[in-house]
């Protein structure tokens, strides 16, 4: 299907097209963004820059249900999956972010949670036309129209929305709601590419990655990563608000007879990650934790997969409490390189 648009005062209406499905959409959460399921006839809001919470939430719960069991009892209780669901105005860095986190839940064996959901997903993506100060998608092979890991591509041309179909889902999607489309002509194409061209302008930040997976595991004892953690508090928060980061711990949980096994995001940046039993940790310190961090992304996800774990969203630089920066660390590992 070609390029069609939407005139912005019918948005609700689209929405509204898309009832039969479960919606997420970005929402307020205190003075934060985040995606979270659509009430029955709310009009999400496309007037963000990006949310603080990435949408992997919503293929990758922060807390999920594996099954259910009783105590000496031979039946499990399985989980009802999602139903089709439609997340709207998901920035192409996150999106980019799912294909990369898909290719580990896809690996060995498929995870039935996390694939089950990816299928059942249609993901409809808002190009971005104001980058926030600290994004660098472009350095590692996004963009602000990048279109990898989506369905449908919206563009804001000001009084419309182009939508372009990526895929039959995507396709079928505005099928549905072909009634309020009409085709976009020429100009309107030519002012996108127009409008994406200018954001990519807008994007001030870089890293440059020629060497880095190959090079970081030779830095392995090099000063920069003392130097590069002396002020991480440990608190996780780069990891869990990553688009790309998929940690997770396993645990039972029991009341009585009832158990439920249940998995929960965890993240490499806090100690007991590693912590044996025997009392041994691989990484005792914020240097190691930092260390594997940054490799993890640069170099270990690129050796298995092909691909560099991190999108360049800029959160871990957005809100970190003590300002430690990817891009920074980035640049004094291309020095030491
Ligand atoms: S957000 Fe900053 S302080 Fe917290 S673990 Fe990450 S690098 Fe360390
Ligand atoms: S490492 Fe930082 S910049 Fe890269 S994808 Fe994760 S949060 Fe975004």
């Amino acid at each position: 299907m070609s390029a069609m648009l939407l005139k912005k005062e019918k948005w609700p209406e689209f929405v509204e097209k898309l009832a039969g499905k479960k919606l997420w959409a970005p929402g307020a959460d205190g003075d934060a963004m985040r995606f979270a399921p659509v009430t029955e006839g709310e009009t999400p809001a496309l007037d963000f820059n990006n949310t603080r919470v990435p949408p992997k939430e919503a293929l990758f719960p922060q807390t999920e249900t594996m099954y259910r069991f009783q105590l000496g009892a031979e039946e499990m209780e399985e989980p009802q999956l999602e139903d089709e669901t439609v997340l709207l105005g998901v920035r192409p860095c996150d999106a980019r972010a799912m294909t990369i986190v898909e290719k580990l839940f896809r690996w060995d064996i498929d995870d039935p949670y996390y694939v089950k959901r990816r299928e059942l997903v249609t993901v409809v993506g808002l190009a971005c036309s104001d980058p926030g100060l600290n994004c660098f998608c472009t350095s590692v092979g996004g963009g602000p129209a990048s279109t990898e890991g989506l369905d449908l591509l919206m563009v804001d041309l000001g009084d419309n929305y182009l939508l372009e179909a990526l895929t039959e889902k995507g396709e079928t999607l505005l099928e549905s709601a072909g009634d309020l489309l009409e085709k976009a002509d020429s100009d309107a194409v030519k002012e996108k590419e127009k409008l994406v061209l200018e954001a990519e302008k807008k994007i001030k930040r870089e890293v440059k990655t020629e060497g880095v997976p190959e090079g970081l595991p030779g830095l392995w004892e090099d000063p920069l990563w003392q130097n590069v953690s002396a002020s991480c508090l440990g608190c996780g928060t780069c990891t869990y608000l990553c688009p790309t980061c998929h940690c997770f711990d396993i645990q039972d949980e029991t009341e009585g007879f009832e158990s439920r096994r249940c998995r929960m995001w965890d993240s490499c940046m806090f100690g007991e990650y590693t912590l044996h039993t025997s009392g041994h940790n691989p990484r005792p310190t914020r240097r190691e934790r930092t260390r594997n961090r940054i490799s993890h992304k640069y170099s270990y996800y690129v050796d298995k997969f092909d691909v560099i774990a991190c999108v360049g969203c800029g959160r871990c630089i957005n809100l970190c409490p003590v300002n430690i920066d990817i891009v920074e660390i980035l640049k004094k590992v291309e020095e030491a390189l």
